[in-house]
């Protein structure tokens, strides 16, 4: 089974196929020029700004002393019949990435218990999720998600860029 590149939805039915790339709905294949774009983003500029932004403040507390990377933490919660579950990615620095990690650990282990079947059976995955990303040594190398970022970042000032610029005559 396929699932939309823009916001990994699985497609059970339909979609749309662009290139290489799959859409659940046409909202999403809105994004596809930026996508094709990002693709094809040059190595050296990637990798200067890729630098520039990991040795920037943090966006969350505004401090200069860590990376910054996308840090992931892992929610669940339930009523009863309704569990709900999600993951979030915060682009900030290590510090900031671990508090949420330890407050959705938190969050988890009081809300995500009171459903069944799926509470149950959710809640020790999330956990471990935020666990093992707590206890996760901080990588010298910038991570992929995070590549990925800033190439969209990079290809939407292109495509500002081209789309301001006044036809010609
Ligand atoms: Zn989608
Ligand atoms: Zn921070």
């Amino acid at each position: 089974m396929s699932s939309c590149d823009q916001c990994g939805k699985s497609i059970l039915f339909g979609g749309q196929r662009l290139d290489q790339r799959r859409y659940c709905s046409a909202a999403c294949a809105r994004i596809h020029p930026l996508l094709e774009m990002a693709d094809r983003v040059p190595v050296d500029i990637l990798q200067r700004q890729v630098s520039e932004w990991r040795q920037s403040a943090c966006p969350k507390c505004k401090r200069r002393d860590g990376a910054i990377d996308v840090h992931e933490h892992h929610r669940v919660h339930s009523l009863v019949l309704m569990t709900q579950w999600s993951t979030r990615r915060n682009v900030c620095c290590r510090r900031c990435g671990r508090r949420e990690q330890l407050l959705s650990t938190l969050y988890c282990a009081t809300l995500g218990w009171w459903g069944f079947p799926w509470g149950l059976l959710v809640t020790p995955v999330q956990i471990v999720r935020n666990v093992a990303a707590l206890c996760r040594r901080e990588a010298d190398r910038p991570s992929a998600a995070f590549e990925q970022i800033v190439r969209r970042q990079i290809a939407r000032h292109y495509l500002d860029a081209q789309a301001t610029v006044p036809a010609s005559p």
